[in-house]
């Protein structure tokens, strides 16, 4: 295994800017709606949401959900598994999905139908991250911090194999550095 610290693919100072952005303009479109849910998904959002919740001016409450994809980790299979849904009662309410990163988009796609099923007033998505050539299935994406290669990303939040989720930047992790 290396040691060599993942090569930056974006800053710490790039993230914290476009998290600002990001949260101004939500909580603009959300300005006259009352309170949001946000719905971040375990585990790799809860650094980005923990960042993203703290700077939006408007009334917000949060859950988690987790979900877990069949297969080998880093290849998407496409068939995604519920882990935990939310807690709290989310009908008739406006929710913001907070995604730590979108691939081939099943996750996603998988997540607003979880979601709607809770018969929320409105769903709308947020991800940081959004891999644009790997995308299998169109999902909708309200609002996305970077669009990225495709690499194998970490920090943030976002791990390989559990290692470096707690990262300050988002790094590449190549082919030759993984074990
Ligand atoms: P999708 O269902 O869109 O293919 O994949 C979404 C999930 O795959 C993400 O929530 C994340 O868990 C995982 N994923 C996809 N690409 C990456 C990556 O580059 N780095 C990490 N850490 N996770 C990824």
């Amino acid at each position: 295994m290396s040691t060599t610290p993942p090569e930056v693919m974006i800053s710490e100072d790039e993230i914290r800017q476009r998290v600002n952005e990001l949260a101004e303009q939500i909580s603009g479109d959300y300005a006259d709606k009352g309170t949001i849910v946000l719905v971040g998904v375990l585990k790799g959002s809860f650094i980005f949401l923990a960042d993203l919740s703290r700077r939006l001016s408007i009334p917000r409450t949060i859950e988690f959900i987790a979900v877990s994809s069949y297969g080998n980790s880093s290849i998407q299979s496409g068939a995604v598994r519920l882990v935990m849904d939310v807690r709290g009662n989310i009908e008739g309410k406006h929710v913001l999905i907070v995604e730590d990163i979108v691939d081939t988009g099943h996750t996603l796609h998988y997540l607003i139908g979880m979601m709607a099923s809770h018969g929320p007033a409105s769903i709308k998505t947020c991800a940081l991250l959004h891999k644009t050539d790997s995308t299998q299935i169109d999902v909708p994406l309200d609002y996305v911090g970077f669009s990225i290669r495709d690499e194998w990303v970490v920090g943030y939040g976002l791990d390989y194999a559990e290692r470096d989720r707690t990262l300050p930047y988002i790094g590449i992790v190549h082919p030759d550095d993984r074990d």
